[in-house]
């Protein structure tokens, strides 16, 4: 799944090229998730323009003219793919290969004014578009914890919301509702950073541990942020950037492989709430 990263990405690309375009036209496939009538979703956003794209933890949202905003989840398999001539940019999920646009995994296309094409690809349908008003945008924002680079997450605030927790420190990162935007990569990669098994339960971390994850937090999606994320495989962007971009991962999708630190464990992996987790039982304890 695109986490903080990947969707900051994807979201600075699109702002290159679709801010203040006309839509002209929508299409949606009887299989796209929409959270609305598709009759109203379809008279807002027709020539409507996206003046600004925000975020907040997963979630894109087009702000719109007129007070309207769509929101976007990616989810598990969502792609977002920004067509016009031969530019191609790219974000989300790396299936399927973006060779052929329509393809049967095409659930919406948006036509811009300036001839560009926006597609919303998804495998297994768990990403969805919803409009809302400001008022609702409010609230579904109310619902995110702070994201881990923003001013509120702080030293104190983590240790509040990790105190009591009896869940492994690995899945509490990524309760959405405490801290928006980190999901499955980069919880285990703050774990090996912070040097702390991903099974350990989140009141049990010391002090220092605790400062240990704080920071690693920060850390790991400033770097991730800085490579463009990891998910995508084959595109290169109009800038000339593509490839699968995971070399600056220590742990993730790395099992039965030495350890970049100690370089003498292999990493292991696990299973956690249903997700893979990825750790090295030398560095972290
Ligand atoms: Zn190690």
């Amino acid at each position: 799944m695109p986490e903080l990263p990947e969707v900051e990405t994807i979201k600075e690309d699109l702002k290159k090229k679709i801010i203040n375009e006309r839509i002209v036209k929508v299409w949606l496939s009887s299989k796209a998730i929409i959270k609305n009538s598709r009759a109203s979703f379809v008279k807002i956003i027709k020539n409507n323009k996206v003046v600004n794209i925000s975020r907040v933890g997963k979630l894109l949202i087009f702000v719109l003219a007129n007070e309207n905003y769509l929101l976007i989840h990616l989810k598990m398999t969502g792609q977002l793919i920004f067509r016009r001539g031969k530019e191609i940019i790219a974000g989300g999920h790396p299936e399927p290969a973006i060779t052929e646009l329509p393809n049967k995994f095409t659930r919406i296309i948006l036509e811009f004014k300036n001839d560009g094409q926006l597609f919303f690809n998804d495998i297994r349908r768990f990403g969805y578009w919803q409009l809302v008003n400001q008022q609702e945008l409010f609230k579904i924002k109310s619902k995110y914890g702070p994201e881990p680079l923003a001013n509120q997450f702080t030293f104190n605030y983590l240790t509040k919301i990790l105190a009591n927790k009896n869940k492994p420190i690995k899945v509490a990162l990524m309760d959405q509702d405490k801290i928006a935007g980190i999901g499955n990569i980069y919880a285990s990669e703050i774990c090996f950073k912070a040097k702390i098994n991903p099974q350990r339960k989140a009141k049990s971390l010391s002090k220092k541990e605790l400062l240990a994850t704080h920071q690693a937090c920060k850390e790991v999606l400033k770097i991730a942020i800085k490579n463009r994320g990891t998910t995508f495989s084959d595109y290169v962007d109009t800038a000339g950037r593509g490839g699968y971009n995971i070399s600056f991962l220590n742990v993730y999708d790395r099992e039965g492989k030495n350890c970049k630190v100690c370089q003498k464990a292999k990493i292991i992996k696990i299973a956690q709430g249903g997700r893979s987790s990825f750790y090295c039982p030398r560095c972290q304890k």
